[in-house]
């Protein structure tokens, strides 16, 4: 199976679990991807242009969900960039979750970050990815 088939299969079992609904529309490539929390609907937005791979712009929309029904009473105290920036490195754990096989080292991750910044178009992200991928 390709890594893009197993990520895709991946994030569908996450988004299957949590009873979300996944939407894809044809909007503007201004538009950006949206998340309704009280719905549990993601819409992503095929035309919208961003250097973020598609898994990522999912798995950032998930953890969105994840994050914003397990800690309800918290949001609202959260500012905006305070909930993108969770959501940026929750969606970066879930993928990195999905890539590195479980009896890859925490070294080993980390040797392999650029390959995994390079396949999910994370360069503008690379802070954090090597925030979570830090051998420990
Ligand atoms: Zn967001």
């Amino acid at each position: 199976m390709s890594t893009y088939n197993a990520v895709t299969d991946y994030l569908e079992n996450i988004i299957q679990n949590n009873h979300i609904t996944l939407i894809h529309v044809s909007g503007s490539s201004t538009d950006p991807d949206v998340v309704n929390a009280k719905k549990k609907v993601i819409i992503i937005n095929r035309h919208y242009q961003t250097h973020f791979s598609y898994h990522f712009r999912l798995a950032h929309e998930i953890a969105h969900l994840l994050s914003e029904t397990t800690h309800t009473y918290n949001f609202s105290q959260l500012s905006k960039a305070t909930s993108e920036k969770q959501a940026n490195l929750t969606g970066i754990k879930l993928l990195s979750d999905c890539y590195f096989s479980e009896h890859q080292s925490h070294i080993m991750r980390w040797e392999r970050r650029f390959q995994f910044i390079e396949t999910f178009g994370l360069g503008q992200l690379t802070h954090l990815v090597e925030h979570v991928l830090t051998p420990i």
